[in-house]
């Protein structure tokens, strides 16, 4: 009998079109490729003409001849931010409605294929776009749900339809928020109405419930998925995980994707490894790395509030005000867009921009994993984004975290008082209190957040090193995916 060999299985990656989305499932789609699957990449026309313009990412996939950039409009303006605008809540549900009427048709085109040979085995999609799953089950292609954030926060996101029910939330944003959630099992000793995702705070039912189908409706709607990827691993979220897997199908924990990916391009002699390979949407300003050089060991904090998030100028002054009594240096990443308002203070802003000539370098935009894991870096100030996180746990540093929205309060509460490899600063934007956390930081404390970090941090590497739970998990994934094409 003529054997007859299986299809090479192709895979669908479609990301929310956020940075700290578009990186993670880029570094996704590199790991596959690395597999030998097809892998198709669905990107905005926006964020791939930035992709373009500011990195390598096109010569990056060159070498891999089964993958392949698609492009479909994101519906806004072409003159929009799409970061750091002060609705982001607005113009995200606005962005993910206009993509579900744009990318429905071409979804279907591409997940049914021209030809035989490029019919979709899977679709990995966000966990945020669920039209894309109603368009795979139409085509009967199986869905794999990617979650950004960290398992924490997607085991919060669960839990709030309850909150909700039990009258726990929404709450006002007063003494009570120091008081422990009571319906958040597994994490009820330790998580406080505070550190739940700020959409729960001060909001009238209908706009919460509003907020929470927009967060979190998401998840309920992917439980039909066939699993569930997360960007974290075992040692770190294990007993997290179980819950999660409670009530999903399969999770897959393969994090951190970004070192994971590092480690499997090592394994592999054909593929040469760029340090500068980024998936950055900015012009990333690599003058940082000589100021870097210039500065002693493990004495520079690191201050970056993320993609998204937005200060005002009061917050601004307080942060900088802060950073310069506190007589440390800083690496400071001033985004566009990153400031709103107006402040008259220009006096201050003069006065604090002296010190800052001695002790502070502002940029655009960084090479951040790069910046993280140079060695005059002491500190990382970070609205705790789970990338942020994730880059801080591998480079081996402490945090300082000011979360400003979604998943960053539970990520913040988790890394102060469960891994103990930061300090938490939520709620507050006040310089004494900023030049004094600083300090504890980077002196009083240090000790014995780097132990922690340093445990934590062997435990990531370890993760996705052969044999390790992030590296089976993603072989069992690719399996998996493999005998779907059968
Ligand atoms: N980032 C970067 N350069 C910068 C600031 C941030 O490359 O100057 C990257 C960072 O390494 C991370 C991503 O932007 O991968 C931010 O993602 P995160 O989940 O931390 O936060 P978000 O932007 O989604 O709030």
């Amino acid at each position: 009998m003529e054997h007859q060999s299986s299809p090479t299985p192709h895979v669908l990656i479609f990301p929310l079109p956020l940075q700290g989305h578009v990186t993670p499932m880029l570094n996704l789609a590199e790991l596959f490729c690395l597999a030998n699957l097809k892998v198709t990449f669905l990107n905005t026309t926006h964020n791939h003409k930035r992709l373009t313009r500011y990195t390598n990412t096109e010569a990056r996939f060159a070498c891999y001849p089964g993958f392949r950039f698609k492009t479909v409009h994101d519906g806004l303006p072409d003159d929009h931010p799409r970061a750091g605008a002060s609705n982001v809540k607005g113009w995200l549900k606005e962005m993910i409605q206009a993509l579900a009427s744009n990318g429905k048709s071409l979804l279907r085109e591409i997940l049914v294929g021209e030809k035989e040979t490029e019919k979709v085995t899977c679709l990995v999609t966000d966990g945020w776009m669920s039209f894309a799953n109603e368009v795979a089950n139409e085509a009967d292609v199986p869905v794999i749900a990617f979650r950004c954030p960290s398992a924490c926060c997607n085991w919060t996101y669960f839990c709030i339809p309850k909150l909700i029910d039990a009258g726990e939330v929404p709450f006002k944003d007063d003494e009570e928020m120091d008081q422990l959630v009571k319906n958040a099992p597994g994490m009820d000793s330790f998580l406080r109405y505070r550190d739940l995702p700020s959409f729960c705070r001060n909001q009238d039912i209908s706009s919460c419930r509003d907020l929470q189908d927009l967060f979190t409706g998401e998840i309920q709607r992917n439980q039909q998925a066939h699993s569930f990827i997360l960007n974290t691993f075992v040692d770190l979220e294990g007993p997290i995980l179980s819950l999660i897997s409670s009530h999903c199908s399969k999770v897959y924990s393969i994090g951190p994707l970004h070192a994971h990916l590092k480690y499997r391009l090592g394994q592999n002699d054909d593929i040469t490894l760029s340090n500068n390979s980024t998936s950055s949407l900015w012009e990333v300003d690599r003058s940082c790395i000589s100021w870097l050089d210039l500065k002693p060991d493990k004495s520079v904090v690191y201050v970056s509030f993320g993609s998204l998030t937005i200060l005002t100028k009061d917050q601004l002054m307080e942060f900088w005000a802060g950073l310069v009594q506190s007589k440390k240096y800083f690496l400071w990443v001033i985004r566009p867009n990153l400031i709103i308002g107006n402040d008259q203070d220009t006096q201050a802003q003069d006065g604090l921009l002296e010190g800052t000539k001695e002790r502070g370098y502002m940029v655009g935009w960084v090479p951040q994993e790069e910046v993280l894991a140079h060695r005059a870096v002491g500190g990382f100030l970070t609205h705790s984004g789970w990338n942020s996180t994730l880059e801080s746990i591998v480079a081996g540093v402490p945090m300082l975290c000011w979360p400003y929205f979604a998943d960053q309060q539970v990520n913040s509460r988790f890394v102060s008082e469960v891994w103990r490899i930061g300090l938490d600063m939520k709620d507050t934007c006040d310089r004494t209190i900023v030049e004094n956390m600083i300090n504890d930081l980077m002196e009083r404390k240090k000790d014995e957040l780097e132990r922690s970090m340093d445990r934590i941090s062997h435990l990531a590497k370890r993760s996705i090193s052969e044999g390790g739970s992030s590296y089976s998990n993603l072989n069992h994934l690719i399996e998996e995916i493999k005998l779907m094409s059968k």
